[in-house]
């Protein structure tokens, strides 16, 4: 997915944790959306006050709408885009040659490194069908944001099974199971279902974390989450103690602290405005830095074209330290 919105700011994403202890709710924004998409998308990271949640730095949940996925090729540099499909298909292809579906219940992670391409569509054409997912931007720290690019695709990610739930290991460790999917800091990223019952989720203490409830409802710290916002559990836990009396489908998001400040701009994750200017005018002056995605271009109809970059905004920012 590109970041649809015609006039994007840049978030100053300053290193480190919440400061604040105890369990905080942010609420989802709508963001609207550029073009004849009608597509709903909620987006709980980044937020001001919580940029980040370990490396992971963008959140979006989109559907369930009857829609048809149309987004031209776009370019990312410095992240990893996770797309977990929950309902739908889309097909993704990208400046390295890949080209797959993209199905529930299975990873597709692309690392854009100095820079990748790419583009989703409806596989069904312009049909609408049922779309629902969530797509996950993971910022590469300052040793890996400068590799070549890749695409991986997991079709049998590992299950665990514990006090009252299942959990599908979607990127990095939850409770000593490592998902085979490539990152680059400590992370969890897990899909869980639970209850009815209580549940007592084991924790990684040198993390901090966040939960988003996909259905269902789940009480935590005596408050009840639903799906929409997400609720930020701080570092520090070992365990997570919950509730849910109809059963809960929810993501548990985790890493260790983020200790690099970012600039984030459109589909760009940099470490100043100079860094996201250039790649602005690298795109669009189709530099070999984000090569082609094949399967576009001229001949390929409803497939002709490019999202050109929006203007960047006037204001000038350099990133800060989160107080
Ligand atoms: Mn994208």
């Amino acid at each position: 997915m590109t970041n649809l919105e015609p006039n994007p700011v840049e978030n100053l994403c300053p290193a480190g944790p919440a400061a604040e202890a105890g369990l905080q709710l942010w609420p989802a924004r709508k963001v609207p959306l550029g073009g004849v998409r009608a597509m709903t998308v909620e987006r709980t990271l980044p937020q001001r006050g919580l940029p980040t949640i370990g490396a992971w730095c963008f959140l979006d949940h989109f559907g369930p709408d009857e829609v048809s996925m149309r987004v031209l090729p776009h370019p990312h540099m410095g992240l990893q885009t996770v797309t977990w499909p929950l309902a739908g298909t889309i097909r993704h292809r990208d400046s390295l040659g890949s080209n797959v579906l993209v199905r529930p219940a299975e990873l597709n992670i692309m690392t854009a490194g100095h820079g990748i391409s790419h583009s989703e569509f409806s596989e069904h054409g312009p049909a609408p069908e049922l779309l629902r997912g969530l797509q996950f931007w993971i910022a590469l720290p300052e040793e890996a944001r400068h590799q070549e690019p890749r695409f991986e695709q997991h079709t049998d990610l590992p299950q665990v099974a514990g006090d009252g739930y299942t959990a599908t290991v979607i990127i990095g460790t939850f409770d000593g199971t490592a998902s085979p999917a490539t990152v680059h800091s400590d992370l969890v990223g897990a899909e869980l279902t639970a209850g009815p019952g209580a549940i007592d989720l084991p924790l990684d203490p040198e993390f901090e974390h966040g939960l988003l409830v996909l259905d269902g409802a789940l009480t935590v710290d005596g408050q009840l989450l639903e799906p929409g916002p997400l609720a930020y559990l701080g570092e520090g836990r070992s365990s997570l103690r919950a509730a849910t009396d109809d059963g809960a489908r929810f993501m548990l998001l985790g890493g260790r602290p983020f200790r690099e400040d970012l600039v984030m701009w459109w589909n760009f994750v940099g470490r100043s405005h100079e860094e996201i200017d250039r790649a602005r005018s690298e795109w669009e002056a189709g530099a070999a830095r984000f090569g082609e995605v094949a399967g576009h271009g001229p001949d390929a109809g409803d497939r002709a074209g490019r999202i050109p970059a929006p203007p960047l905004p006037q204001v000038r920012l350099t990133p800060r330290k989160r107080t």
